[in-house]
């Protein structure tokens, strides 16, 4: 076992409700790209504003096309070491909440049950009149096929149910974050840079009252060198996270 294994297993074993803050790192272990790294959209493709997809079909063309792409990556990613050791510690009792600003759905699909997804969800589809939600599948199939991004029944324009570029974040879910922030007594940060606002502000939020705050990133991330964090851990996420677990549940 190494130092940092230890050093991570101690405050897990002494925690009762964990938040858990993961980004892309936890999944680029599994394959999915990173939006921000150099095969993520931010350098292959053109961002569509919210704005643009409400105002205009071209534009409704283009991120339907995005969506497609990268569908094709997404669907055959399965959940990784930390999705896997998330649920580990959730069936210990001892998770207060998963909140993730990824948008591949592994943390649900590993078999999560108290997951807040910040940037929503490519898995499903909302209708942006009705808000009515479906699996997003049929819809990229049925655009694939007709190159006509998807109506709703109602007549409403369907949109993957992530959040885009220029569109606000749902407010009952940040609700829902901010109150796991709230009860917490460890506030694990993993995988993510802590660059991306409101999502990094949620554990802060955590670490504000006092409780333990760790990040474990391979690379820098903002928070670093701040006096909240109380274990800094420069490794592997998912080797790193899954033997503390292991560990913390053995003693
Ligand atoms: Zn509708």
């Amino acid at each position: 076992m190494t130092d940092s294994v230890h050093d991570l297993s101690t405050p897990i074993a002494d925690a009762d409700a964990i938040l858990i803050a993961t980004g892309a790192g936890v999944s680029t272990e599994t394959g999915i790209p990173d939006f921000r790294g150099p095969q993520g959209v931010w350098n292959t493709q053109r961002p569509v504003m919210y704005q643009d997809f409400l105002a205009n079909e071209e534009d409704r063309i283009t991120y339907w096309h995005q969506k497609v792409l990268a569908a094709s990556t997404i669907e055959v990613a399965k959940p990784g070491a930390v999705h896997q050791a998330c649920v580990v510690l959730e069936d210990a009792g001892k998770l207060e909440a998963i909140v993730t600003q990824n948008i591949d759905g592994l943390h649900t699909i590993a078999g999560s049950k108290n997951v807040v997804e910040v940037h929503g969800t490519g898995r499903e589809a909302t209708c942006l009149t009705c808000h009515m939600r479906s699996p997003v599948v049929p819809h990229l199939e049925a655009f694939t096929a007709s190159q006509v991004p998807p109506r709703c029944e109602c007549g409403g324009l369907l949109k993957p149910a992530t959040i885009s570029f220029g569109q606000q974040l749902d407010s009952m879910t940040m609700y829902k974050a901010m109150r796991a922030a709230d009860r917490c007594d460890l506030v694990i940060a993993m995988g993510t840079t802590l660059s991306v606002h409101p999502a990094a502000q949620i554990p802060l939020q955590a670490a504000g009252r006092g409780i333990a705050y760790v990040i474990i990133n391979q690379g820098e991330t903002d928070h670093d060198g701040s006096p909240l964090v109380t274990l800094r851990i420069e490794a592997p996420v998912g080797p790193t996270f899954s033997q503390a677990v292991t560990q913390a549940l053995a003693t």
